[in-house]
């Protein structure tokens, strides 16, 4: 596998300036289409499992972080607090604090819940410099986030649900998880205490893994400092584990914000907070994808999908039909005219592009097309609108074939 950072430059997906910083990437058009196929995904995903979408600020008050035990807890990693006015606003560590205080603005009650609400925020962490490359070790963070406000009783549910979003997530994105991890407190102070609620976390998470059958390695001092996590590890180019998807429960910060909801009983309950996230960050998840694939992304989430490839001059504007017919289908597409090279030059060119459309005398003379896909096969001549439909029907199901067998 090759290095992210080597290929994204290579295959300009993202970049680094000096002059913006360390660890602060921009994403180039091409690895900004990526990211939002992967964000598209994640969206619409998250509407079908009911979620509901919210924006948050990526500022806060001090003293938001010293209630959710961030300040005491996570200080090392955030950035030093700006003065403003008298008060201290500091970049958010997390998102976490936010949902929180959301789901307190209104009251609640227990028909409402399980309550998902989920955004795609940015955060921010101290990285040092020296440490910083790529898209893996960042100071700005887009994260995909969700919390779930449930009753205790929920919780285990909602845990094997956002597992469930996690294995399909990485079907569509066609990678591996190295393993489950149980992530558990260890020795030191920088876990909050309250043994029990500890306690009652992992029973959920447990039964969950167990539910679904999962195996996993339980291993102490990787925790979050409110409570424990079951990670989805990943491996990379030079076989370095990370953490790419987590799923948490949470007793403390539902403790410490006072939340509440009002049950069957009509009395004031306490409830859970399940912190899940399918992907991680986008930074992170991309650079792994970049290494995994090489470059080759699946069909829905490759920069390019189609580039229209005419043999000839003579076919110039049936390739420039066929390239709009795929714009309007919202396709993202290319093309590569005679003038750039043989057509085997412009085929070797584009070979990381999945489906390329050969146009010559024979395929105008039957509005078709010749497609030739990313891995070398090549397919009899169909109608233009025929290849479009098929190609558009592997997309929107995140297919991670090129073509189907029938
Ligand atoms: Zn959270």
């Amino acid at each position: 596998m090759p290095d992210h950072r080597t290929l994204g430059r290579a295959l300009n997906l993202f970049d680094t300036d000096p002059l913006i910083g360390a660890g602060l990437p921009f994403w180039l058009p091409d690895g900004a289409a990526v990211r939002q196929a992967l964000e598209d995904y994640l969206r619409a995903a998250e509407r079908r499992a009911g979620y509901h979408h919210v924006y948050s600020p990526v500022l806060g008050k001090r003293e938001l972080y010293e209630v959710s035990g961030h300040w005491r807890h996570y200080r090392d990693e955030m950035f030093p607090p700006m003065d403003l006015g008298g008060e201290q606003v500091v970049l958010r560590p997390s998102l976490c604090p936010h949902h929180a205080l959301m789901f307190r603005s209104r009251a609640h009650s227990y028909r409402e819940l399980p309550l998902r609400i989920a955004e795609s925020g940015g955060m921010y962490r101290s990285e040092l410099s020296g440490v910083l490359g790529g898209l893996t070790r960042v100071r700005g963070i887009q994260l995909n986030d969700a919390h779930i406000f449930c009753t205790p009783e929920q919780a285990a549910t909602e845990v094997a649900g956002a597992l469930a979003m996690i294995a399909d997530a990485y079907a569509a994105l066609d990678i591996r998880a190295a393993r489950y991890r149980l992530s558990l407190p260890g020795p030191g102070g920088k876990y909050v205490a309250a043994a029990g609620l500890w306690e009652r976390s992992i029973a959920v998470l447990t039964a969950a893994l167990d539910d679904r059958g999962l195996g996993y390695d339980a291993v102490e001092g990787e925790a979050a400092f409110y409570g424990p996590k079951i990670d989805v590890q990943v491996r990379d180019s030079a076989g370095r584990e990370s953490t790419l998807s987590t799923v948490q429960v949470d007793f403390h910060q539902p403790e410490q914000f006072d939340l509440r909801y009002t049950g069957a009983d009509g009395v004031a309950h306490r409830p859970v907070m399940v912190h899940r996230s399918i992907i991680g960050s986008v930074e992170r998840a991309v650079a792994h994808l970049i290494e995994c694939h090489g470059g080759r992304f699946p069909a829905w989430l490759a920069p390019t999908q189609v580039v229209v490839l005419p043999v000839t001059e003579a076919q110039h504007a049936a390739a420039a039909r066929f390239e709009r017919r795929c714009r309007d289908r919202g396709l993202r597409v290319a093309s590569s005219p005679p003038d750039r090279g043989s057509l085997a030059a412009r085929i070797r060119e584009h070979r990381l592009v999945p489906y390329q459309a050969i146009i010559g005398a024979e395929e105008v003379a039957a509005d078709g097309v010749a497609l030739r896909l990313r891995d070398g096969r090549r397919l009899a001549v169909l109608p233009a609108a025929e290849a479009l439909d098929r190609i558009g029907a592997l997309l929107a199901v995140h297919s991670a074939a090129l073509w189907d067998v029938s």
